[in-house]
Protein backbone atom coordinates (compact mmCIF):
# COMPACT_ATOMS: atom_id res chain seq x y z
CA UNK A 1 0.00 0.00 0.00
CA UNK A 2 1.40 3.57 -1.15
CA UNK A 3 2.54 5.96 1.67
CA UNK A 4 1.93 9.64 1.21
CA UNK A 5 3.97 11.75 3.71
CA UNK A 6 3.39 15.41 4.26
CA UNK A 7 6.77 16.84 4.79
CA UNK A 8 7.73 20.19 6.96
CA UNK A 9 5.12 21.58 8.13
CA UNK A 10 3.65 22.81 11.56
CA UNK A 11 0.78 20.12 12.85
CA UNK A 12 -1.83 22.06 14.40
CA UNK A 13 -4.86 20.58 16.32
CA UNK A 14 -6.65 21.09 18.92
CA UNK A 15 -3.88 19.62 21.25
CA UNK A 16 -1.28 22.15 20.33
CA UNK A 17 1.54 22.71 17.78
CA UNK A 18 4.36 20.72 16.72
CA UNK A 19 7.04 20.81 14.18
CA UNK A 20 6.08 16.90 12.30
CA UNK A 21 6.14 15.02 8.84
CA UNK A 22 2.85 13.21 8.80
CA UNK A 23 2.89 9.71 7.15
CA UNK A 24 -0.19 8.57 5.87
CA UNK A 25 -1.44 5.38 4.64
CA UNK A 26 -4.55 3.49 3.67
CA UNK A 27 -6.92 6.77 4.48
CA UNK A 28 -5.47 7.14 7.81
CA UNK A 29 -2.69 8.80 9.48
CA UNK A 30 0.28 6.02 10.72
CA UNK A 31 3.22 8.53 11.97
CA UNK A 32 3.60 11.78 13.05
CA UNK A 33 7.68 12.57 13.53
CA UNK A 34 10.84 13.96 12.18
CA UNK A 35 12.53 12.27 8.67
CA UNK A 36 9.49 10.34 7.88
CA UNK A 37 9.73 9.02 4.38
CA UNK A 38 6.62 7.65 1.94
CA UNK A 39 6.67 6.77 -1.85
CA UNK A 40 4.63 10.10 -2.40
CA UNK A 41 5.66 13.43 -0.93
CA UNK A 42 3.55 17.08 -0.29
CA UNK A 43 5.93 19.26 0.37
CA UNK A 44 4.68 21.81 3.50
CA UNK A 45 7.71 23.81 4.15
CA UNK A 46 6.65 26.79 5.95
CA UNK A 47 3.04 25.60 6.25
CA UNK A 48 0.13 25.00 9.00
CA UNK A 49 -0.95 20.92 8.49
CA UNK A 50 -4.65 21.19 10.37
CA UNK A 51 -7.39 18.47 10.52
CA UNK A 52 -9.44 19.67 7.22
CA UNK A 53 -12.21 22.81 7.72
CA UNK A 54 -15.91 21.43 8.22
CA UNK A 55 -18.50 23.83 6.97
CA UNK A 56 -21.77 24.35 8.32
CA UNK A 57 -23.59 26.32 5.63
CA UNK A 58 -23.43 26.10 2.22
CA UNK A 59 -26.07 25.79 -1.03
CA UNK A 60 -24.60 23.47 -3.17
CA UNK A 61 -27.54 24.48 -5.56
CA UNK A 62 -28.08 20.83 -6.71
CA UNK A 63 -31.18 19.48 -7.64
CA UNK A 64 -32.79 22.95 -9.05
CA UNK A 65 -30.16 25.76 -9.76
CA UNK A 66 -27.51 23.73 -11.51
CA UNK A 67 -26.90 26.91 -13.42
CA UNK A 68 -25.03 28.22 -10.26
CA UNK A 69 -23.55 25.43 -8.61
CA UNK A 70 -23.49 21.59 -8.52
CA UNK A 71 -22.58 19.00 -5.83
CA UNK A 72 -19.61 18.40 -7.97
CA UNK A 73 -18.51 21.89 -8.57
CA UNK A 74 -19.31 23.32 -5.41
CA UNK A 75 -17.23 20.93 -3.41
CA UNK A 76 -14.22 21.29 -5.91
CA UNK A 77 -14.52 25.29 -4.47
CA UNK A 78 -14.71 23.81 -0.88
CA UNK A 79 -11.47 21.33 -1.24
CA UNK A 80 -9.79 24.66 -2.59
CA UNK A 81 -10.26 26.35 0.10
CA UNK A 82 -9.42 23.92 2.35
CA UNK A 83 -12.32 22.24 3.35
CA UNK A 84 -12.87 18.51 3.97
CA UNK A 85 -16.52 18.22 4.89
CA UNK A 86 -19.73 20.42 3.91
CA UNK A 87 -23.39 20.69 4.94
CA UNK A 88 -25.46 20.99 2.19
CA UNK A 89 -28.44 23.31 3.00
CA UNK A 90 -31.60 22.21 2.03
CA UNK A 91 -33.40 25.04 -0.19
CA UNK A 92 -33.01 23.48 -3.07
CA UNK A 93 -35.99 22.52 -5.72
CA UNK A 94 -37.41 20.13 -4.60
CA UNK A 95 -36.34 20.99 -1.46
CA UNK A 96 -34.33 18.66 1.27
CA UNK A 97 -37.53 17.47 2.59
CA UNK A 98 -37.49 14.01 0.79
CA UNK A 99 -35.73 11.30 1.68
CA UNK A 100 -35.01 10.49 -1.99
CA UNK A 101 -34.06 13.72 -2.70
CA UNK A 102 -31.23 13.75 0.16
CA UNK A 103 -30.44 10.42 -0.84
CA UNK A 104 -29.74 11.79 -4.56
CA UNK A 105 -27.52 14.57 -2.79
CA UNK A 106 -25.27 12.19 -0.63
CA UNK A 107 -25.07 9.87 -4.05
CA UNK A 108 -23.50 12.62 -6.04
CA UNK A 109 -21.02 13.34 -2.53
CA UNK A 110 -20.21 10.20 -2.42
CA UNK A 111 -18.05 11.13 -5.78
CA UNK A 112 -17.22 14.63 -4.60
CA UNK A 113 -14.25 16.47 -3.74
CA UNK A 114 -15.06 16.86 -0.45
CA UNK A 115 -17.57 14.83 2.10
CA UNK A 116 -21.10 15.98 1.79
CA UNK A 117 -23.53 15.84 4.41
CA UNK A 118 -27.33 17.18 3.88
CA UNK A 119 -29.07 19.34 5.97
CA UNK A 120 -32.88 18.31 6.20
CA UNK A 121 -36.12 20.84 6.03
CA UNK A 122 -37.75 21.11 9.56
CA UNK A 123 -41.14 21.62 7.48
CA UNK A 124 -42.48 20.48 4.28
CA UNK A 125 -41.57 22.75 1.18
CA UNK A 126 -40.13 25.10 3.60
CA UNK A 127 -43.28 26.16 4.30
CA UNK A 128 -43.29 27.10 7.78
CA UNK A 129 -46.15 24.60 9.06
CA UNK A 130 -46.06 21.10 8.75
CA UNK A 131 -42.75 19.02 10.08
CA UNK A 132 -40.82 17.25 7.27
CA UNK A 133 -40.61 13.33 8.04
CA UNK A 134 -37.61 14.03 10.25
CA UNK A 135 -37.04 10.93 11.55
CA UNK A 136 -37.19 9.72 8.11
CA UNK A 137 -33.82 12.16 7.31
CA UNK A 138 -32.32 11.61 10.27
CA UNK A 139 -32.25 7.51 9.09
CA UNK A 140 -30.09 8.57 6.01
CA UNK A 141 -27.40 10.35 8.54
CA UNK A 142 -28.99 13.80 8.64
CA UNK A 143 -28.39 15.79 11.86
CA UNK A 144 -29.03 19.26 11.19
CA UNK A 145 -32.26 20.35 10.38
CA UNK A 146 -32.96 23.87 8.65
CA UNK A 147 -35.52 25.80 6.48
CA UNK A 148 -32.66 28.25 5.87
CA UNK A 149 -33.00 30.71 3.22
CA UNK A 150 -36.32 31.23 5.04
CA UNK A 151 -37.12 31.77 8.95
CA UNK A 152 -39.62 29.12 11.08
CA UNK A 153 -41.59 32.01 11.75
CA UNK A 154 -44.54 29.92 13.68
CA UNK A 155 -43.59 29.76 17.36
CA UNK A 156 -45.72 26.69 17.68
CA UNK A 157 -44.12 24.79 14.62
CA UNK A 158 -41.00 25.60 15.87
CA UNK A 159 -41.49 24.46 19.59
CA UNK A 160 -42.77 20.99 18.03
CA UNK A 161 -39.57 20.46 15.83
CA UNK A 162 -37.44 21.24 18.80
CA UNK A 163 -39.54 18.90 20.91
CA UNK A 164 -39.79 16.44 17.92
CA UNK A 165 -35.66 16.50 17.26
CA UNK A 166 -35.18 15.83 21.09
CA UNK A 167 -35.96 11.98 20.27
CA UNK A 168 -33.36 11.98 17.55
CA UNK A 169 -29.67 11.17 18.58
CA UNK A 170 -27.62 14.11 17.54
CA UNK A 171 -29.70 16.16 16.28
CA UNK A 172 -29.83 20.23 15.77
CA UNK A 173 -32.24 22.61 14.98
CA UNK A 174 -30.56 25.30 12.90
CA UNK A 175 -32.68 28.75 12.43
CA UNK A 176 -32.33 31.52 9.60
CA UNK A 177 -33.55 33.94 11.98
CA UNK A 178 -35.07 36.67 10.32
CA UNK A 179 -38.74 37.30 11.15
CA UNK A 180 -40.48 37.37 8.01
CA UNK A 181 -42.51 40.36 8.67
CA UNK A 182 -40.19 42.58 10.12
CA UNK A 183 -38.06 42.12 7.04
CA UNK A 184 -40.57 42.38 4.16
CA UNK A 185 -39.72 44.23 1.48
CA UNK A 186 -35.81 45.03 2.68
CA UNK A 187 -33.25 45.04 0.71
CA UNK A 188 -30.19 46.04 3.28
CA UNK A 189 -29.66 46.49 6.64
CA UNK A 190 -32.13 49.16 8.13
CA UNK A 191 -29.81 52.33 9.16
CA UNK A 192 -28.48 55.62 8.11
CA UNK A 193 -26.91 53.59 5.00
CA UNK A 194 -30.24 52.45 4.02
CA UNK A 195 -31.94 55.82 4.63
CA UNK A 196 -29.62 57.64 2.92
CA UNK A 197 -29.30 55.40 -0.43
CA UNK A 198 -33.43 55.13 -0.22
CA UNK A 199 -33.33 51.12 -0.06
CA UNK A 200 -35.60 49.51 2.35
CA UNK A 201 -34.24 48.11 4.94
CA UNK A 202 -34.14 44.64 7.20
CA UNK A 203 -33.75 45.74 10.83
CA UNK A 204 -31.40 44.26 13.84
CA UNK A 205 -34.36 43.73 15.87
CA UNK A 206 -35.78 41.15 12.59
CA UNK A 207 -32.75 39.21 14.31
CA UNK A 208 -33.21 39.87 17.43
CA UNK A 209 -36.63 39.06 18.09
CA UNK A 210 -36.50 35.43 16.82
CA UNK A 211 -33.35 34.62 18.61
CA UNK A 212 -34.68 36.06 21.95
CA UNK A 213 -37.80 33.86 20.95
CA UNK A 214 -35.73 30.50 20.20
CA UNK A 215 -33.85 30.41 22.88
CA UNK A 216 -36.58 30.68 25.55
CA UNK A 217 -38.39 27.57 23.22
CA UNK A 218 -35.03 25.76 23.19
CA UNK A 219 -34.92 26.61 27.17
CA UNK A 220 -38.30 24.78 27.39
CA UNK A 221 -37.62 22.07 24.84
CA UNK A 222 -34.17 21.02 26.18
CA UNK A 223 -33.66 20.13 22.15
CA UNK A 224 -30.19 21.62 20.93
CA UNK A 225 -30.30 25.02 19.16
CA UNK A 226 -28.00 26.29 16.33
CA UNK A 227 -28.20 29.65 14.87
CA UNK A 228 -27.13 30.03 11.40
CA UNK A 229 -25.24 33.70 10.22
CA UNK A 230 -25.45 35.21 13.54
CA UNK A 231 -24.93 39.00 12.31
CA UNK A 232 -25.81 41.31 15.13
CA UNK A 233 -24.43 43.09 18.41
CA UNK A 234 -27.46 42.67 19.97
CA UNK A 235 -27.53 38.58 18.72
CA UNK A 236 -24.39 37.77 20.41
CA UNK A 237 -25.81 39.29 23.56
CA UNK A 238 -28.54 36.74 23.28
CA UNK A 239 -26.22 34.04 22.69
CA UNK A 240 -23.90 34.84 25.11
CA UNK A 241 -26.72 35.03 27.62
CA UNK A 242 -28.32 31.74 26.28
CA UNK A 243 -25.03 30.15 27.08
CA UNK A 244 -24.37 31.55 30.20
CA UNK A 245 -28.15 29.92 31.46
CA UNK A 246 -26.01 26.59 30.39
CA UNK A 247 -28.35 25.80 27.54
CA UNK A 248 -27.50 23.58 24.48
CA UNK A 249 -27.23 26.54 22.32
CA UNK A 250 -24.69 27.45 19.27
CA UNK A 251 -23.97 29.86 16.57
CA UNK A 252 -21.81 30.52 13.37
CA UNK A 253 -20.48 33.64 11.81
CA UNK A 254 -20.21 34.51 8.17
CA UNK A 255 -17.20 35.47 6.84
CA UNK A 256 -18.79 38.62 5.08
CA UNK A 257 -20.39 39.58 8.73
CA UNK A 258 -16.98 39.84 10.09
CA UNK A 259 -15.39 42.00 6.94
CA UNK A 260 -17.73 43.93 5.31
CA UNK A 261 -20.34 46.62 6.23
CA UNK A 262 -23.86 48.28 5.21
CA UNK A 263 -21.62 50.91 3.66
CA UNK A 264 -20.22 48.53 0.89
CA UNK A 265 -24.11 49.07 -0.31
CA UNK A 266 -23.23 52.20 -1.34
CA UNK A 267 -22.05 50.85 -4.34
CA UNK A 268 -25.60 49.85 -5.32
CA UNK A 269 -23.51 46.77 -6.78
CA UNK A 270 -25.54 43.33 -6.05
CA UNK A 271 -22.47 41.97 -5.22
CA UNK A 272 -22.81 43.18 -1.41
CA UNK A 273 -26.77 41.73 -1.32
CA UNK A 274 -26.99 39.21 1.41
CA UNK A 275 -29.77 37.40 4.30
CA UNK A 276 -29.42 38.34 6.70
CA UNK A 277 -27.73 41.90 5.42
CA UNK A 278 -24.05 43.11 6.14
CA UNK A 279 -24.51 45.49 9.56
CA UNK A 280 -23.14 48.62 10.98
CA UNK A 281 -19.36 48.74 12.18
CA UNK A 282 -20.50 48.52 15.59
CA UNK A 283 -22.02 44.97 14.75
CA UNK A 284 -18.90 43.35 12.82
CA UNK A 285 -16.58 44.59 16.37
CA UNK A 286 -19.50 42.43 18.49
CA UNK A 287 -19.13 39.28 15.91
CA UNK A 288 -15.24 39.78 15.74
CA UNK A 289 -15.21 39.72 19.98
CA UNK A 290 -18.06 37.05 19.66
CA UNK A 291 -15.51 34.79 18.02
CA UNK A 292 -12.51 35.55 19.82
CA UNK A 293 -14.40 34.77 23.25
CA UNK A 294 -16.22 31.69 22.46
CA UNK A 295 -19.79 32.85 21.99
CA UNK A 296 -19.47 32.06 18.57
CA UNK A 297 -19.07 28.45 17.94
CA UNK A 298 -18.21 28.60 14.30
CA UNK A 299 -16.98 30.25 10.93
CA UNK A 300 -19.66 28.89 8.54
CA UNK A 301 -19.79 30.73 4.79
CA UNK A 302 -23.22 30.47 3.68
CA UNK A 303 -21.32 29.98 0.25
CA UNK A 304 -24.68 31.34 -1.80
CA UNK A 305 -23.78 30.75 -6.11
CA UNK A 306 -25.90 32.89 -8.60
CA UNK A 307 -25.64 33.20 -11.96
CA UNK A 308 -23.84 36.03 -13.28
CA UNK A 309 -27.10 37.31 -14.66
CA UNK A 310 -28.92 37.36 -11.97
CA UNK A 311 -26.25 39.53 -9.92
CA UNK A 312 -26.61 41.99 -12.92
CA UNK A 313 -30.00 42.99 -11.70
CA UNK A 314 -30.65 46.03 -9.98
CA UNK A 315 -29.78 46.10 -6.32
CA UNK A 316 -33.29 45.46 -5.25
CA UNK A 317 -34.11 42.92 -8.04
CA UNK A 318 -30.90 41.15 -7.49
CA UNK A 319 -30.82 37.40 -5.28
CA UNK A 320 -29.00 37.33 -2.29
CA UNK A 321 -25.97 35.38 -1.54
CA UNK A 322 -22.50 35.60 -2.30
CA UNK A 323 -19.51 33.00 -2.55
CA UNK A 324 -17.28 31.74 0.57
CA UNK A 325 -15.31 28.76 0.24
CA UNK A 326 -13.04 29.42 -1.55
CA UNK A 327 -12.14 32.87 0.69
CA UNK A 328 -12.83 31.73 4.07
CA UNK A 329 -9.38 30.88 5.20
CA UNK A 330 -7.69 33.41 3.91
CA UNK A 331 -10.41 36.38 5.22
CA UNK A 332 -9.94 34.89 8.89
CA UNK A 333 -6.62 34.86 8.65
CA UNK A 334 -5.71 38.20 6.90
CA UNK A 335 -8.99 39.97 9.14
CA UNK A 336 -8.63 38.00 12.49
CA UNK A 337 -5.46 36.15 12.84
CA UNK A 338 -2.85 38.84 11.83
CA UNK A 339 -4.39 41.88 13.47
CA UNK A 340 -4.32 39.24 16.90
CA UNK A 341 -8.26 38.70 16.88
CA UNK A 342 -7.50 35.02 17.58
CA UNK A 343 -4.47 32.63 17.57
CA UNK A 344 -4.25 30.52 14.79
CA UNK A 345 -5.26 27.98 17.15
CA UNK A 346 -8.66 29.28 17.62
CA UNK A 347 -9.20 30.42 13.80
CA UNK A 348 -8.74 26.55 13.40
CA UNK A 349 -10.99 25.32 16.20
CA UNK A 350 -13.95 28.01 14.60
CA UNK A 351 -13.46 26.46 11.25
CA UNK A 352 -12.77 22.94 11.73
CA UNK A 353 -13.18 20.73 14.85
CA UNK A 354 -15.61 22.82 16.59
CA UNK A 355 -18.34 22.73 13.27
CA UNK A 356 -17.32 19.32 13.03
CA UNK A 357 -18.54 18.57 16.48
CA UNK A 358 -22.19 20.70 15.70
CA UNK A 359 -22.79 18.71 12.72
CA UNK A 360 -21.62 15.09 14.22
CA UNK A 361 -19.22 14.85 12.04
CA UNK A 362 -15.83 14.19 14.89
CA UNK A 363 -17.93 10.56 15.17
CA UNK A 364 -17.47 9.89 10.86
CA UNK A 365 -14.00 10.61 11.27
CA UNK A 366 -13.56 14.60 10.50
CA UNK A 367 -10.36 15.40 13.31
CA UNK A 368 -9.77 17.32 16.39
CA UNK A 369 -5.94 15.81 16.68
CA UNK A 370 -4.00 14.24 13.56
CA UNK A 371 -2.60 11.41 15.35
CA UNK A 372 -1.87 7.54 14.38
CA UNK A 373 -5.17 6.42 13.47
CA UNK A 374 -7.28 9.41 12.82
CA UNK A 375 -8.83 9.29 9.18
CA UNK A 376 -6.46 11.26 7.03
CA UNK A 377 -8.33 14.35 6.35
CA UNK A 378 -5.93 17.27 6.30
CA UNK A 379 -5.65 21.34 5.23
CA UNK A 380 -2.05 21.98 4.45
CA UNK A 381 -2.31 25.99 4.47
CA UNK A 382 0.99 28.76 3.47
CA UNK A 383 -0.35 31.22 5.94
CA UNK A 384 2.59 33.54 4.54
CA UNK A 385 1.45 33.09 0.49
CA UNK A 386 -0.44 36.57 -0.77
CA UNK A 387 -2.83 36.82 -3.39
CA UNK A 388 -5.48 38.32 -4.99
CA UNK A 389 -9.27 37.14 -5.33
CA UNK A 390 -9.68 36.83 -9.09
CA UNK A 391 -13.55 35.54 -9.60
CA UNK A 392 -12.61 34.26 -13.00
CA UNK A 393 -9.96 31.48 -11.36
CA UNK A 394 -12.68 30.35 -8.53
CA UNK A 395 -13.26 26.59 -8.75
CA UNK A 396 -17.00 27.50 -7.99
CA UNK A 397 -19.43 28.09 -11.24
CA UNK A 398 -20.51 30.90 -10.22
CA UNK A 399 -18.53 34.45 -10.19
CA UNK A 400 -20.28 36.28 -7.03
CA UNK A 401 -17.61 37.05 -4.75
CA UNK A 402 -17.63 40.72 -2.71
CA UNK A 403 -14.01 40.09 -2.27
CA UNK A 404 -12.94 40.25 -6.09
CA UNK A 405 -9.11 42.55 -6.47
CA UNK A 406 -8.90 41.96 -2.78
CA UNK A 407 -5.43 40.69 -1.59
CA UNK A 408 -5.51 38.23 1.15
CA UNK A 409 -2.74 36.51 3.55
CA UNK A 410 -2.82 32.72 3.29
CA UNK A 411 -3.84 30.20 0.94
CA UNK A 412 -4.33 26.39 0.81
CA UNK A 413 -1.47 24.68 -0.84
CA UNK A 414 -2.81 21.33 -0.14
CA UNK A 415 -5.85 19.46 0.54
CA UNK A 416 -6.26 16.11 1.25
CA UNK A 417 -9.37 13.86 1.74
CA UNK A 418 -9.39 9.70 3.25
CA UNK A 419 -6.16 10.16 2.51
CA UNK A 420 -5.66 11.16 -0.86
CA UNK A 421 -4.52 14.71 -2.36
CA UNK A 422 -7.49 16.63 -3.99
CA UNK A 423 -5.38 19.61 -4.26
CA UNK A 424 -1.67 19.89 -4.89
CA UNK A 425 0.17 23.37 -4.61
CA UNK A 426 -3.36 24.67 -4.98
CA UNK A 427 -4.60 23.31 -7.77
CA UNK A 428 -7.44 20.28 -8.06
CA UNK A 429 -5.84 16.91 -8.63
ZN1 LIG B 1 -29.77 31.59 5.90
Amino acid sequence: MSELVIKGGRVLDATGEREADVLVRGGHVVAIGVGLVGDETLDASGCIVTPGLVDLHVHLREPGMEEAETVETGTRAAARGGFTAVVAMPNTTPPLDDPAVVAAVLAAGERAACTVVSAGCITKGRAGQELAPMGELHGLGVRIFSDDGDCVDDAGVMRRALEYSTALPGAVIAQHAEDSALVAGGAMHEGEWSSRLGIPGRPAAAEEVIIARDVILAALTGARLHFLHVSTAGSVELVRAAKARGLPVTAEAAPHHFTLTDECCATFDPMFKVNPPLRSDADVAAIKAALADGTIDAIATDHAPHPTEAKERPFEEAPSGMLGLETALALTWTELVEPGVLTPQEAFALLSWRPAAIAGLLERGQGVAIEPGSDAHLCVFDPSQRWEVDPQRLASKARNTPFAGRTLTGKVRHTVLRGKPVVIDGELT
